[in-house]
């Protein structure tokens, strides 16, 4: 396929480098210039933005770092459509239109109909989003079209038996979910194959679960190449699949940038004792990661109490990794404390539901949250 990247690391723009870590429109423009122009001169291309993503700052953040600075054929872009900001047919070209000036591209190279899901299909056949944007295709205003997905594989098949015209798909893979009974990595990927249909791997860190693992875990990875930083063995391993054009990275930090493009620059595919390693790995994760969030925020916005879900989330699973019954305390009761001084607390939840309907994860929140409020409200 000739719309692949050179090279297999993409620049993910929904976890951007942060001046307040609290608030995720804070964002630190000057250090993200610095990475993005590295990122550039170390010879990788891709970006991919969303409408939603950085509390609605990211695509305005990619007009001030990347657009505005750098010619237009020395990267590609991607943004996507979510059907959260649709009721009508021409909301879809409001948007994009909106997208168009806010990123200041002039085009996007690659634009997703964002995270299907159940009954979003309905809605974006329904507003015949898929033919809309085969239109913009033909109007130059997309060169190539697809779309994210966090559904059974079943689905999947549906869609790309429905939509033979989506040039790829986007998919949430990972060591830890490769055989996961809920997100099914494999099979989904296995589905893209069957179809014929290159692969964008979104999440390959698990929203940075796979970059701060268990002691465990992390031994077996530096008993085996010391040089190598934990979170390169998951860019690696979904990076290793053949299908795979590229693979996202949500950066946050010049550090993280550095890392990545290193080994990325030279990518060698993982040996199959370095994927066995890699599942060995997800074994022992799997036995302590108590709430498997991936930080992607999309519950926050609507939350009616204002809930900081996955900063919760992110301290409660910290601390049921440690051995509580020797330490009584943490330091994130304190920062469980700041947090919810700012934000609302966990026993604020009203059980509206309205974050369970929009998690990719299918995360059970509610009674998450529940967990949350016992360890730290009590
Ligand atoms: S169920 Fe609770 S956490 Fe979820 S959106 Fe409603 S109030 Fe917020
Ligand atoms: S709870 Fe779900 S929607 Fe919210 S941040 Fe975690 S994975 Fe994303």
């Amino acid at each position: 396929m000739d719309f692949k990247p050179e090279k297999k690391l993409g620049f993910g723009l929904m976890r951007l480098p942060l001046k307040d870590k609290t608030n995720s429109s804070e964002i630190d423009i000057e250090q993200l210039k610095e990475m993005v122009d590295l990122f550039l001169a170390r010879g990788f291309t891709y970006f991919d933005t969303a409408w939603m993503y950085s509390k609605f700052q990211s695509e305005s953040a990619v007009k001030e770092v990347l657009t505005s600075r750098h010619p237009r054929e020395s990267y590609t872009l991607a943004t996507k459509l979510h059907s959260g900001f649709i009721e009508t047919e021409e909301d879809r070209d409001k948007i994009f239109h909106a997208q168009l000036e806010k990123t200041g591209a002039g085009y996007f190279d690659y634009y997703l109909i964002h995270g299907i899901e159940g009954e979003m299909l309905e809605k974006y056949e329904r507003l015949h989003c898929f033919e809309w944007l085969l239109e913009k295709k033909k109007q130059g205003l997309v060169k190539h079209a697809g779309f994210s997905f966090h559904d059974t594989p079943e689905l999947l098949d549906t869609i790309l038996t429905r939509h033979p015209d989506m040039e790829f798909v986007q998919l949430q893979i990972n060591y830890l979910d490769w055989e996961s009974e809920w997100i099914r990595s494999r099979a989904c990927y296995e589905m893209a194959v069957k179809h014929g249909k290159p692969v964008i791997v979104m999440e390959p860190a698990k929203g940075g679960t796979l970059a701060r693992i268990p002691e465990e875990a992390e031994r077996l990875f530096k008993d085996y190449d010391s040089t190598k930083s934990v979170p390169s063995w998951a860019i690696r391993f979904a990076a290793s699949l053949p299908n795979v054009m590229v693979v996202l990275s949500g950066m946050s930090s010049l550090e993280q940038l550095r890392d990545n493009t290193d080994y990325m620059g030279s990518f060698i595919p993982l040996s199959e004792e370095e994927k066995t390693m890699c599942f060995k790995a997800a074994e022992i994760i799997n036995r302590q990661v108590a709430i498997p969030c991936t930080a992607c925020s999309y519950c926050t916005e609507g939350c009616p109490m204002h809930i900081c879900i996955p900063s919760y989330f992110s301290i409660y699973n910290e601390d049921m990794r440690e051995h509580l019954e020797e330490k009584g305390w943490t330091i994130n009761f304190s920062n469980y404390g700041t947090l919810a001084k700012q934000y609302g607390k966990a026993s604020d939840c009203i059980a509206c539901g309205q974050c369970e309907s929009v998690c990719p994860q299918h995360l059970p929140i509610i009674q998450y949250l529940k967990d949350v409020a016992k360890h730290y409200e009590h």
